[in-house]
């Protein structure tokens, strides 16, 4: 029971997230390549950020949200011959404190913290020495913690597994909201009400955001540097709020390529392209500057 609801409440989750596939991504670089041409040129570091989900080798558990393990592995070992370093947001804090960034970098996020992440693409992460960044839902990660129940199925990770993840400085974990990922009462996720005021707004996320934060630094030793939206639904005032908490940077779900630079603005509102089930790395990472 309990398990099954688990299930249907990330289904639903999923369901309710944009929903890009290649066709769809085909068009937004339709749309990319059709921008006017005397624009000027981005200045920055080129950031393309990939976002998966769950990770799931039964073909009638993937879909969307679940791909296949295999093309992960795949990813990496596409994004490894093309000179791409996967880097961490702590990395893009520092570059914009005067550090540096490899040459090619690139997020490869995971959102939701689906137990499936320690289990197929941590291994990963070691064999390609690759960094990676899940952002975690804090009421599952008590839940399952609570329960102990591992289940690549289903269940997400225990706040114990974070701190394997981490301890290794290769996984990061960032804020994806306490208990806001859904859609009651005329909220979807992390946005605003309709007819709810600027008030109201403040405190129903200050105090979200902030019970994951203190969940954070109560079980990983540290708070989020950065707020990953909800299905990239962004209320209105939302982005200042955020700020206004402490974070130093916002993960989208608005698939284009970012550019940083070294003004600590440039990394709120990151974009992300959702990796979907059905093509190969090469046909996927097409979106990547060339
Ligand atoms: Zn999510």
């Amino acid at each position: 029971m309990f398990a099954s609801f688990r299930l249907k409440g990330w289904m639903l989750a999923a369901a309710a997230a944009l929903a890009l596939g290649c066709a769809v991504g085909a068009l937004g670089r339709a749309a990319l390549a059709s921008a006017p041409a005397s624009a000027a040129p981005r200045e920055g570091i080129p950031l393309p950020a990939v976002m998966y989900h769950g990770l799931l080798r039964d073909p009638a558990l993937q879909g969307t949200y679940v791909i296949d393990p295999t093309l992960l592995e795949s990813d990496m070992a596409y994004l490894q011959s093309r000179g791409y370093t996967p880097v961490h947001i702590a990395d893009l804090i520092g570059y914009t404190e005067g550090g540096e960034l490899p040459e090619k970098p690139i997020l490869l996020t995971f959102d939701d913290g689906c137990y499936n992440n320690y289990v197929y693409a941590y291994p990963f992460a070691q064999k390609y020495g690759m960094k990676i960044v899940i952002s975690p839902i804090g009421v599952w990660a008590d839940s399952y913690s609570a329960s102990g129940e591992e289940n690549a199925a289903y269940s997400t990770l225990t706040w114990s597994r974070m701190r394997e993840m981490q301890e290794s400085g290769l996984v990061e974990f960032q804020n994806h909201t306490y208990d806001l990922h859904g859609e009651t009462d005329g909220r979807l996720g992390s946005s605003r009400r309709e007819g709810e005021s600027d008030e109201e707004y403040a405190a129903v996320l200050s105090a979200d955001l902030g019970k994951m934060q203190d969940r954070m630094r109560e079980e990983l030793g540290r708070p989020a540097d950065c707020f990953v939206y909800p299905f990239g639904a962004i209320g209105e005032g939302e982005e200042a709020l955020v700020r206004s908490l402490g974070f130093r940077c916002t993960l989208t779900c608005d698939s284009r390529i970012s550019y940083i630079t070294r003004d600590a603005a440039s990394l709120f509102g990151i974009g992300r392209t959702l990796r979907p089930p059905d093509c190969t790395s090469e046909e996927f990472f097409s979106f990547l500057p060339q």
